[in-house]
């Protein structure tokens, strides 16, 4: 699958599982179609950090949270500039007003099938892997 396709796929995926119920959605976007963007993608930790994202996820292949969240602080956090408190002790990660910090888990599990994806010939069966329609 080409590499624009498969990415629209893993967006549509994220935005299906996280933004309709993220606490930074704007008002009643949870009745808009899963897959819409919604205006805030723009200045989102995830949408902005996601070929990262997927490079963390394709390397650390672990069960635990823990490893990603690790890694997320020292190769995402140290260079965000979405927040004044970014980096180490970021308040936004403590109170997990963050959606990177606080919908990881979801994150992780999306991106964790960008491989079938991209391996994927056919973009409806593998926006159906993804857990998207066409
Ligand atoms: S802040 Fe990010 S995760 Fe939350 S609704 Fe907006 S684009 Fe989606």
């Amino acid at each position: 699958m080409k590499h624009a396709a498969a990415l629209d796929i893993i967006s549509r995926a994220i935005r299906a599982k996280v933004c309709t119920k993220c606490c930074q959605r704007p008002p009643l976007s949870e009745e808009w179609e899963p897959g819409w963007k919604r205006p805030c993608e723009g200045g989102c930790a995830i949408f902005l950090n996601l070929p990262r994202l997927t490079q963390i996820v394709a390397h650390i292949k672990d069960t635990h949270l823990d490893a990603y969240e690790s890694a997320v602080r020292s190769s995402v956090c140290q260079h965000c500039t979405l927040t004044p408190t970014a980096g180490d002790y970021c308040v936004e990660q403590f109170t997990r007003s963050c959606p990177l910090s606080r919908y990881l888990g979801d994150v992780v599990e999306v991106l964790s099938k960008v491989p079938q994806v991209m391996a994927c010939d056919n973009e409806q069966a593998a926006a159906a892997l993804a857990g998207v329609s066409r």
